[in-house]
């Protein structure tokens, strides 16, 4: 039995990387470039606008320009693109990042793609996700990039460990256990139609939780030692995993909140500062 896990502390996480970029803003700034990200919202849910507004407050605290774009959610598809192409030919923009999900009529996939590859930097693109597949992606994912510097952060060892990972989106599920992969872990992943899943969760040295189903991982699933990485995000800051469940079995857990999602913001403005670094 597991007496003492360790609490993966992402704010500790995501103030390291902030503190790393403070010194590189202030160089770009002094070379007459301030790092810009350009955040699009459309339509008004309140979570996406929440999440759009933490975003800017964490640029505006390093320095970093924040250009929000706020659309009618009847905004089109095209007229969606047609704003993604203004951003793209703005040479003070340089990351994009679309807020997921768009309004139902827009072809999310469509606008994703219209993002320039080198203003990608939430690795949405078709090409960015293929560069992270062989792992030479300039931004992958940016909550699958999180989830990787947790792991490293702590020293948490991937090679050889069998990594199980709940949940198969493009922007989560698929990168992350791309990336894991490429890191010489053993990766099966799982989604909707996987059979008895708990007893699939029970093989995972590594356990990522990627469902969008508030409190779905069970404790009793859990391997004892288990590392849990839970990237879920749901209503009243409640994660994908039963987090208390889960306490007594694992070697390590990411909490929800404090957990994931401050370091997906900081891996964020760590691709944008990245992104106007590449334009000297
Ligand atoms: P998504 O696009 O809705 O994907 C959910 C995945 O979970 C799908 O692959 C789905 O399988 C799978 N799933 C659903 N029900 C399942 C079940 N009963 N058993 C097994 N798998 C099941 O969600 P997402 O965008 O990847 O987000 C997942 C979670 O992460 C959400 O809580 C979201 O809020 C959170 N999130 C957090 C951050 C952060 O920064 N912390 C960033 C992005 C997302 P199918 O493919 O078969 O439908």
């Amino acid at each position: 039995m597991n007496e003492q896990p360790l609490i993966l502390n992402g704010t500790v996480v995501a103030q390291q990387i902030k503190d790393e970029l403070a010194v590189r803003v202030q160089t770009l700034t002094e070379k007459g470039v301030v790092p810009c990200l350009a955040t699009i919202l459309v339509g008004d849910d309140p979570a996406s606008a929440t999440y759009v507004r933490m975003k800017g407050n964490a640029c505006a605290r390093l320095g970093i320009r924040s250009l929000k774009v706020e659309l009618g959610k009847t905004t089109s598809t095209a007229g969606l693109v047609a704003e993604i192409e203004r951003l793209n030919d703005d040479p003070s923009v340089h990351g994009i990042l679309l807020q997921h999900p768009v309004p139902e009529h827009i072809d999310e996939r469509a606008a994703f793609e219209a993002i320039r590859l080198d203003k990608d930097v939430d690795g949405v693109t078709t090409a960015g996700f293929a560069q992270n597949a062989f792992g030479m992606a300039a931004y992958p994912s940016c909550t699958p990039a999180a989830i990787l510097a947790i792991l490293d952060h702590y020293g948490l060892p991937i090679e050889g460990k069998h990594a199980v990972v709940v949940g198969r989106s493009p922007i989560l599920g698929k990168p992350v256990s791309q990336m894991l992969l490429n890191r010489n872990a053993t990766v099966t992943v799982c989604h909707s139609r996987t059979q008895d899943l708990g007893r699939i969760v029970a093989l995972g040295d590594i356990v990522v939780a990627a469902v969008g189903r508030p409190q779905f991982i069970r404790g009793d699933w859990i391997k004892e030692g288990a590392v849990v990485l839970d990237a879920g995000y749901n209503e009243g800051n409640v994660g994908d995993v039963d987090y208390e469940a889960c306490l007594p079995r694992v070697s390590a857990i990411t909490p929800v909140p404090a957990g994931v999602g401050p370091v997906t913001i900081a891996t964020l403005l760590k691709h944008t500062v990245e992104a106007a670094e590449r334009t000297l």
